[in-house]
């Protein structure tokens, strides 16, 4: 039987790649979205053309009555899930002394909480089985901090300790939990970067580029692949930050 995969915010971006990928690899996927439908749609129709099914699933992750529906519709529909990408969430630039409790509450509760709710979710079933993959989309802010992203900083650093944690709690149950913390890659999450922005980061960085959602995406399919790596962070970022 064929793997199942959640993809968690799979209509845009990096979590788009990830989908395409892994069904590219013969992994059922289940490519979650919230607001875009008809670009999760559009998914849906461009793999068809491959003769790749998918199926699409609308939930806002961060709040557990819609991701238990989306779990519970597919362990109804496939009976297991092997594959859980934590990939949803949003950015916003802000000084911190600026961001309401709704703005920091949003942010956590998209970035962070979405987390810990989804792999509550899905680890029922994946500790029941005494298998399975998590990994969880964080960012190179959550290793280093990011000014004026003090909020978003903070949800991708609680994802890094929760990934470490998850690893060593799940080992024994044969669950894999790591960490993917991309550096600046070119999606829509970056349309407010002015371009001669863009030419100052890309002169930091030490390869001269933006990443690409490509770049994420091998390295989801390694991970998924690999048996003996957990509780990693793994930074994908140009050389931007070393740690
Ligand atoms: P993006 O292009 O803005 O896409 C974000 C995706 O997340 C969309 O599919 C969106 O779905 C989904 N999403 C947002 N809130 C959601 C919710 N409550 N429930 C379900 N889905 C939700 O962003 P991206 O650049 O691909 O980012 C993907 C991940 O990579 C994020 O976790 C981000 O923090 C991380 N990351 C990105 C970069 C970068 O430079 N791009 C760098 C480091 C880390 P809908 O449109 O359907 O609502």
């Amino acid at each position: 039987m064929k793997k199942i995969a959640i993809v968690t915010g799979a209509s845009r971006g990096i979590g788009r790649e990830i989908a395409k990928t892994l069904a590219k690899e013969g992994i059922h996927v289940i490519a979650n979205y919230n607001k875009s439908e008809q670009k999760a749609e559009e998914l849906k129709k461009e793999l068809k053309r491959e003769n790749i099914d998918i199926d699409i699933f609308k939930a806002d992750v961060s709040k557990r009555e819609q991701a238990h529906e989306l779990v519970e519709y597919t362990l109804k529909k496939y009976g297991k899930i092997d594959i859980l990408i934590n990939n949803a969430g949003i950015a916003e630039f802000k000084e911190f002394t600026q961001i309401t409790d709704i703005e920091w509450n949003k942010m956590i509760n998209t970035n962070l909480n979405s987390v810990f709710i989804m792999s509550q979710e899905v680890l029922k079933n994946m500790i029941h089985n005494k298998n399975g993959c998590i990994i969880n989309i964080s960012s190179i802010w959550g290793l280093v901090g990011s000014s004026c992203e003090v909020h978003y900083s903070t949800a991708k650093a609680g994802i890094n300790g929760m990934t470490k944690a998850l690893a060593k709690e799940l080992g024994p149950s044969n669950i894999r939990i790591n960490a993917i913390a991309p550096g600046i890659i070119d999606t829509e999450m970056n349309n407010d970067i002015k371009e001669e922005d863009v030419d100052i980061i890309k002169n930091d960085i030490p390869l001269g580029k933006i990443g690409k959602t490509e770049d994420i995406a091998k390295c989801v399919k390694w991970l998924i692949e690999d048996n003996f790596t957990t509780g990693q962070i793994i930074s994908i970022n140009g050389g931007w930050v070393i740690i």
